[in-house]
């Protein structure tokens, strides 16, 4: 897979995502990053990226005609355009699933008021939010979209990391778990773990997972 990232902190996304697992991605060629300023595509000597709202208001907004140099530069046949945004569609587990099954994204990262309507109008193909909160710009908001999307790219996580059981992987949130030591400031770990028996730990795990789901999110099982 390969991501375009356009927004005017291109270090914010590309540190976040040259570490560790997605580092690895990278050198094993699974992944592609590429952070880009947006005011590359900007034409004035001032390489203004944003404008004040018509019909009066605060703030600024983002002006078209940079993205839209951006994404006409970029795109590909099979890209898809994504506008990280706190109105987008909130992303959800399986939504990171089916972004990760594709060869191209390029992500739309705003700042200030949000961006001209005529980006989401004209270019962009899926609006997308990471929560129902207000981040100061769209920069750590695609890291956290690209972070979600390329653990589910095959090969990206090893065996002993497996995304299968994971919180959302299942419509569960995911059960306990406990490493050495056996006991912590009087607190031991679950015999049930300790015993060796697969099926009996399974069944346990499992009855973990979906008491946590009803304790905190309750809205997952109905
Ligand atoms: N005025 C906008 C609104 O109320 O919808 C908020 C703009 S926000 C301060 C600036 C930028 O941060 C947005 O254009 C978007 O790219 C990004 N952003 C903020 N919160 C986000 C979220 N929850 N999910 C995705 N992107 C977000």
């Amino acid at each position: 897979m390969r991501v375009d990232i356009l927004s005017l902190f291109p270090q914010i996304a590309h540190s976040a995502l040259s570490e560790s697992i997605l580092k690895r991605a990278q050198e094993k060629g699974l992944l592609e990053i590429h952070s880009h300023n947006l005011r590359d595509w900007a034409t004035d000597k001032h390489r203004t990226t944003d404008d004040t709202p018509y019909g009066g208001g605060q703030g600024m907004v983002m002006k078209c005609e940079p993205f839209f140099a951006a994404v006409e530069q970029l795109r590909q046949p099979h890209s898809r355009v994504v506008l990280m945004s706190p109105a987008g569609k909130p992303l959800k587990q399986a939504d990171a699933q089916a972004f990760s099954s594709l060869p191209h994204l390029i992500l739309l990262c705003g700042h200030y008021e949000g961006v001209d309507q005529r980006v989401l109008d004209h270019l962009v193909d899926d609006e997308v939010s990471i929560g129902d909160y207000v981040l100061t710009n769209g920069a750590l908001a695609a890291a956290v979209f690209v972070d979600a999307i390329a653990r589910l790219i095959p090969g990206v996580l090893g065996d002993s990391q497996s995304a299968l059981e994971d919180s959302h992987s299942h419509g569960l949130l995911e059960f306990p778990h406990y490493t050495r030591p056996v006991e912590f400031r009087g607190s031991r770990v679950p015999d049930i773990l300790l015993s060796g028996n697969h099926g009996a730990i399974a069944q346990w795990r499992r009855q973990q997972a979906e008491a946590k789901t009803r304790a905190v999110r309750p809205d997952l099982l109905s």
